[in-house]
């Protein structure tokens, strides 16, 4: 099960009762957190999942909407216990960025550990796997997916039909090989076909491109930034390096995701759901996000 959360869905600036556009993610109990402007400890914590398990803070870039909550939030997780160390992931330029903003948060009862991506190296994080994409927003900005993997089942069966012993079969069940009477037994030979995993895409601060488009391939949730509503803004939403709603949609369709949660409204779009039609038109399955919106994401059983 993946839990997905956009705690703030703004752009540009904090709004009453719109937070900036972030997006988390809990695996297993741990949390992991897309961007964090100004204000998202807030948001964070009126979603009310906790801090203090949240260990990975992966930012698309350094506009301030996108990376000045982090000194706060650090230090909401240090008062929240938090001992283990912090994974931030980001693209070039973030570490410098990040250093600087240490500054006014500098005694931590944890270590951060920043690490800047290239595009298309999958990263094993917090029980699934991140890769990074190039945005297209006129400074290093980064789109991600996160995979959950999914092992193929078990088939009894077939491992009795080997004469395996069952205190064997966990190693196998996990992936790994064993030795049996003096042979290998590959995992192969008694698991099934391979099985659909989970994924979520965010995507924000960008204009739509092929590459985004292949990084979304097939997601359950593509979270992805729609910062103006109206077709009439199309020519500002190139000039900023930004989207309309409809070509959010259209980078969903095109991606074949299974749903569209719009994010990153302008401050100026102040009833998103307005325009929730234009997008409806290209990817029915287009919904606005709002700030507290939550989505459980399970495993497929056929
Ligand atoms: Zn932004
Ligand atoms: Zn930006």
């Amino acid at each position: 099960m993946l839990d997905v959360a956009l705690p703030g869905t703004g752009g540009m600036m904090p709004l009453p009762g719109r937070w900036l556009s972030c997006l988390l993610v809990r695996l297993g109990g741990e949390l992991l957190l897309f961007d964090c402007g100004e204000g998202t400890q807030v948001a964070l914590a009126a979603l009310g999942w906790g801090f203090r398990r949240l260990g990975t803070i992966v930012i698309s870039h350094c506009h301030a909407d996108h990376v000045s909550g982090l000194p706060g939030l650090l230090l909401r997780l240090a008062n929240s216990d938090r001992v283990e160390p912090v994974r931030l992931f980001g693209p070039p330029g973030l570490c410098a960025v990040a250093e600087g903003l240490r500054g006014i948060a500098p005694v931590l009862p944890f270590e951060v550990r920043c690490e800047e991506l290239a595009p298309r190296q999958p990263q094993a994080v917090a029980g699934g796997r991140l890769v990074a994409e190039l945005a297209d927003h006129g400074l290093p900005c980064l789109s991600y997916r996160f995979d959950v993997p999914r092992q193929p089942a078990f088939q009894p069966e077939r491992a009795r039909a080997l004469g395996l012993p069952v205190e064997h079969w966990q190693t196998l069940q996990r992936g790994e090989a064993i030795s049996w009477r003096g042979h290998a037994v590959e995992p192969s030979e008694v698991l099934g076909p391979p099985r659909r995993g989970l994924a979520v895409a965010y995507l924000t601060d960008t204009r739509p491109a092929a590459r985004l488009v292949e990084l979304a391939a097939g997601v359950d949730l593509l979270v992805c930034e729609g910062t103006y509503g109206d077709d009439a803004d199309a020519a500002k939403a190139v000039e900023h390096g930004h989207m309309t709603f409809r070509e959010a949609a259209e980078l969903a369709a095109a991606a074949g995701a299974r749903r569209l949660w719009l994010t990153h409204f302008s401050p100026a779009l102040q009833e998103p759901e307005r325009y929730l039609s234009l997008a409806r038109q290209v990817f029915p399955a287009a919904e606005v996000g709002n700030d507290g919106r939550t989505v459980a994401l399970s495993f497929e059983d056929r």
